[in-house]
């Protein structure tokens, strides 16, 4: 069988670490894995250590000011992102994003401006951090996972290429899937049910699918779905509804109808 080609550019990105092992990791499995394999996209990950100059190749010193930790060097990384961007003055440095619980909380319209993006550079950081120099000198765009503290930008960086892969043409199975998903319309996805349509639980409970998805009725399915993605999103993330694109009140009463 021939494993059709998309013949649009692949999606390139090029990951600055200190644990290049580490890709591309689950990446290379699944949906992202094939299409990884097929060309859709281009995954590079550039061991920074490389870069280290001493005989120790030293990636990390002290912070100034003392306090816990190491901090990951302006030279050694700014030698890197160099080689692997042309500089911050490069016309064609594309996106270059450094992983960061500082950083702007990364959600479903940034995976779609990245998953555009190419090529596109992710530094992930380890240790306290980076010496904030490089962040101001190569102009990063410090992107965060959420407000928790992980132990490296390397699980961050796959959690953001595996949500914009999957967006890229040709990777998912069903072309139509990414476009009603959780936050696409600005709201959470409505409830999935699959065979059996009545099934009984370890407790005795039989817990049949909603009647109307069963029914055969399009239209009412549709707008089922409708107001439970509106109920759901209610209940469980009101701010979503203030920041939905060309939402207006009309919306939510005919869906709520
Ligand atoms: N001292 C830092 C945390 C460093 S954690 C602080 O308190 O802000 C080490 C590295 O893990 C960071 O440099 C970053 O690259 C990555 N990291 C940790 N949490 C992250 C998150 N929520 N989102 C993205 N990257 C994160």
């Amino acid at each position: 069988m021939t494993i059709p080609t998309s013949t649009a550019a692949p999606w390139r990105v090029r990951v600055l670490t200190l644990f290049p092992e580490m890709f591309p990791g689950p990446l290379g499995a699944s949906l992202a894995g094939k299409a990884l394999a097929r060309g859709d996209w281009q995954l590079e990950a550039i061991d920074i250590r490389a870069f280290a100059e001493d005989r120790h190749r030293t990636v990390d010193d002290a912070p100034f000011g003392g306090g816990a930790g190491m901090v990951m060097r302006p030279d050694v990384l700014d030698a890197a992102l160099t080689a692997v961007t042309g500089g911050p003055d490069a016309l064609d440095r594309g996106r270059v994003v450094c992983l960061s619980p500082r950083g702007v909380r990364l959600d479903q319209r940034l995976v779609r401006d990245l998953a555009a993006a190419s090529p596109l550079t992710l530094v992930c950081g380890r240790y306290e951090g980076i010496d904030e120099r490089v962040i101001a000198a190569h102009r990063l765009e410090e992107v965060s996972l959420g407000d928790f503290v992980l132990s490296g930008g390397e699980l961050a960086a796959l959690a953001l290429m595996d949500a914009c892969v999957r967006l890229l043409p040709g990777v998912m199975g069903n072309s139509a899937g990414p476009s009603e998903e959780s936050f696409e319309g600005g709201l959470l996805e409505y409830p999935h049910y699959t065979r059996p349509a009545a099934w009984t639980d370890r407790r005795g409970v039989c817990r049949t699918v909603p009647e109307v998805l069963v029914s055969g009725h399009h239209e009412k399915v549709r707008q089922w779905r409708a107001a439970e993605a509106l109920r759901l999103t209610r209940a469980r993330r009101p701010d979503l509804l203030d920041h939905r694109p060309g939402a207006t009140d009309r919306d939510a009463r005919t869906v709520c109808e």
